[in-house]
C-alpha cells in the first residue's frame, strides 16, 4: 500500500496544475498510464481561449460560449471560468510557458501576445504557442513539477478502480479513500490511499474508430467513477472535430481549427466551397455544424474526404503559423502551401463526464474531477473551441483551493488486497483485440455524427453483449492494460448510448434524425446516469 496526501490520476494540464498547487501542503502522487507527457493536452494545437485584449470582453466570451453550448451551459459556471481565465494564464506564463507573440510591438512599444481566431469566437482571443500549444503547456508544467520534491510521478501505472468506504465496508457514506493501480511494468496492482483523490484522466475519443485523440483516451475516469457510484452526465455530447487529416498512414492527426481561423476554406472534391449552404459563418461555423455539413457532403457524393484549402495565403505565413501541420503533412507528401489538405471528421472531445461543480467536487466525498473527464456545465451541448484547456486550468486551481480548505480526512481503514483472476491463455487474447475493434466500429457506425433511435438501440444491444464477454474475461484472467482499457471503453460506450437514448431531441452535438429539432422542455436538462 502507498500512502499520500493527494492522489492525482493523470498528468495532462488538469492533473499537473492541481499537483503544483497541492505540493506545498502535502505529499503528492501523480499516477499516469504511459510516459508523463503523453496526454490529450500534449497534442492540443489551437490554443487557450482567454480575454486578454482591449477589443474583447468577458461578456463577449461568455456569450460565444453560451451560443455554442446550445442552451445547455450553466451560465454561472461559464462566467466564473471566463473571468478567472486571465489570472490562470498569467500563472502559466510565470511558470515559463511561452506563448507566441506578435511581430509588431504594441501601442506602448512592448511585446504583445499573438491572438488566434477559431470557429464560434466573435473576437481574436486564442493564446497559442504556434500550433503546438499543448506541448508547450506540458513542457512548462512538467519542468515546474520536476523542481517539487513533494511530488512523485508513477509512469506506466494505470488506475483500475477507486477504493471507496462503501467498497471496504465502512459506514461513513461513500467516501473515496484512493485507488487500485496496475503497474504495467511489474504486472502488480497497488493500493494507493489519500484523503484527496483527483480524477484527471481526460476523455474517451478511442471509443470511436476515427479519433484525433492519442491512445490514452479510453474513458477510464468516467468508467471508474461510474463504477464507484458517481453521477455521470451528458455523455451523448461527443464533439467530432471536422478536420482530421485523411491519409492511410496518418493515425489521428488533427488539422487545427486555427487553419480555418486564418482563412482556410472547405471545398468538396469538385473544388467548390460548400459551407455557405449550411451556415452564415461558412467554414468558421461552430464545429457541430461544420462536422455535419462535411458528413452530409461526403454521404451525397460518396467521397471519403473533403478538402481544406489555405493555398491562397502566402507560403511563408503558413509555414510560420503552422510549422507542425506543415511539417507533418509534408511527411505524407502533401505541401499545404501548394495543395488542399484532405480532411474527415473524427471524434475529438467529450463534453459530458463526471458531474462536478466549478470547484471540481463530485458527489463522492474526497473525490474531485477536473478537465475533460468532468462535466461542469461549461460546454453544455457543444464545446466552444479552445475552452477546454481554459476550463482545466481554472477548475484545477479551484479544486486545489477547495481541497486545501477542507478537513483532509485520513483513514486507518484496512484496505483489502487486490483480487484478480490468475488464468492466462494467449489464445484468448484475440477476444480483447476483437472486442476493441467491434466497439469502436459499432460506435462509429451507429452512434456517430448523425444518430437514429434504431441505430442507438442496435448499438446498445451489441455493447451489452460485448460487456458480458468482457466481464467474464475480466474476472477469470490476469489483468493487462489492454483488458482494463477495453472494459473502460465498453462502459464509456454504454454511457454515451444510454445518454443519447434519454434525450428526445437534437441539440448541439446530439443530432438524432427521429427528433431533428431542439425540444424546449429539454433546454437546461442534463441526462444523468448513476449506477
Ligand atoms: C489533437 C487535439 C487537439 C486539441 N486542441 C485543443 C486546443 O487547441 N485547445 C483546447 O482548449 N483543447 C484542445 N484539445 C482538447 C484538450 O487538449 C483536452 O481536452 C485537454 O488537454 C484535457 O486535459 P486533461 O488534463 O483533462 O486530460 P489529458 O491531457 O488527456 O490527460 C489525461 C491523463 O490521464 C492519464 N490517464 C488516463 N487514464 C488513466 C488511468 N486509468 N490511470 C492513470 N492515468 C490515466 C493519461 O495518460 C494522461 O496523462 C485538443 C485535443 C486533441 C486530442
Amino acid at each position: 500500500m502507498k500512502k499520500f496526501d493527494f492522489l492525482i490520476l493523470g498528468s495532462g494540464i488538469a492533473g499537473l496544475t492541481f499537483a503544483l498547487k497541492a505540493a506545498s501542503h502535502g505529499r503528492v502522487a501523480i499516477v499516469t498510464k504511459k510516459d508523463r507527457a503523453e496526454s490529450n493536452t500534449n497534442y492540443a494545437q489551437g490554443g487557450i481561449a482567454a480575454v486578454t485584449s482591449k477589443e474583447d470582453s468577458f461578456e463577449m466570451h461568455v456569450r460565444d460560449t453560451l451560443t455554442a453550448g446550445a442552451g445547455l451551459c450553466k451560465e454561472s459556471v461559464v462566467r466564473t471560468i471566463v473571468e478567472e481565465g486571465p489570472a490562470r494564464i498569467q500563472e502559466l506564463i510565470d511558470l515559463g510557458m511561452q506563448f507566441s507573440e506578435r511581430d509588431a510591438p504594441g501601442e506602448d512599444g512592448g511585446r504583445e501576445l499573438d491572438l488566434g481566431k477559431e470557429g464560434g469566437h466573435s473576437k481574436r482571443r486564442i493564446l497559442h504557442a504556434k500550433d503546438m500549444t499543448g506541448r508547450e503547456v506540458e513542457r512548462a508544467l512538467l519542468n515546474a513539477i520536476s523542481k517539487q520534491p513533494n511530488i512523485q510521478i508513477f509512469e506506466n501505472h494505470i488506475a483500475v478502480d477507486l477504493i471507496t468506504s462503501r467498497k471496504v465496508g465502512l459506514q461513513d457514506g461513500n467516501r473515496c479513500l484512493g485507488a487500485y493501480v496496475f503497474d504495467s511494468k511489474s504486472n502488480r496492482v497497488w493500493a494507493f490511499t489519500a484523503p484527496v483523490t483527483l480524477l484527471a484522466t481526460g476523455g474517451c475519443g478511442k471509443v470511436y474508430l476515427y479519433t484525433t485523440n492519442p491512445d490514452i483516451a479510453t474513458g477510464d475516469g468516467v468508467a471508474i467513477a461510474y463504477r464507484a457510484g458517481a453521477s455521470i452526465a451528458n455523455m451523448e455530447f461527443v464533439q467530432f472535430h471536422p478536420t482530421c487529416l485523411f491519409h492511410p498512414k496518418a493515425k489521428s492527426f488533427l488539422i487545427s481549427e486555427a487553419v480555418r481561423g486564418e482563412g482556410g476554406v472547405l471545398k468538396n472534391l469538385e473544388g467548390r466551397e460548400f459551407m455557405d449552404a449550411y451556415h452564415p459563418l461558412k467554414s468558421l461555423a461552430p464545429r457541430d455544424i461544420v462536422a455535419r455539413a462535411i458528413d452530409s457532403e461526403m454521404k451525397k457524393s460518396g467521397s471519403q474526404h473533403v478538402w481544406l484549402d489555405i493555398t491562397h495565403k502566402p507560403a511563408p505565413f503558413i509555414i510560420d503559423r503552422f510549422p507542425n501541420i506543415y511539417r507533418t503533412c509534408m511527411g505524407y507528401g502533401i505541401d499545404i502551401t501548394k495543395e488542399p489538405i484532405p480532411v474527415v471528421p473524427a471524434a475529438h472531445y467529450q463534453c459530458g463526464g463526471v458531474v462536478t461543480n466549478v470547484d471540481g467536487e463530485t458527489d463522492i466525498a474526497g473525490l474531485y474531477a477536473v478537465g475533460e473527464v468532468a462535466c461542469t456545465g461549461l460546454h453544455g451541448a457543444n464545446r466552444l473551441a479552445s475552452n477546454s484547456l481554459l476550463e482545466a486550468l481554472v477548475c484545477a486551481h479551484r479544486a486545489a483551493e477547495k481541497a486545501l480548505a477542507g478537513t483532509m480526512q485520513k483513514t486507518d481503514a484496512k484496505i483489502p488486497l487486490w483480487q484478480s483472476g490468475n488464468a492466462t491463455n494467449a489464445d484468448e487474447l484475440v477476444v480483447v483485440s476483437h472486442n476493441w475493434d467491434e466497439i469502436r466500429r459499432c460506435m462509429w457506425d451507429y452512434v456517430g455524427i448523425v444518430r437514429t433511435n434504431k441505430r442507438l438501440a442496435r448499438a446498445g444491444t451489441r455493447i451489452a453483449n460485448l460487456q458480458g464477454e468482457i466481464q467474464e474475461y475480466y474476472w477469470n484472467f490476469i489483468v493487462t492494460s489492454d483488458l482494463l482499457e477495453l472494459r473502460n471503453i465498453a462502459t464509456a460506450a454504454e454511457l454515451i448510448v444510454r445518454c443519447a437514448q434519454q434525450r428526445p431531441e437534437s441539440r448541439g452535438l446530439n443530432y438524432n434524425l427521429d427528433y431533428p429539432h431542439p425540444n424546449p422542455a429539454w433546454a437546461q436538462r442534463d441526462t444523468v446516469l448513476r449506477k
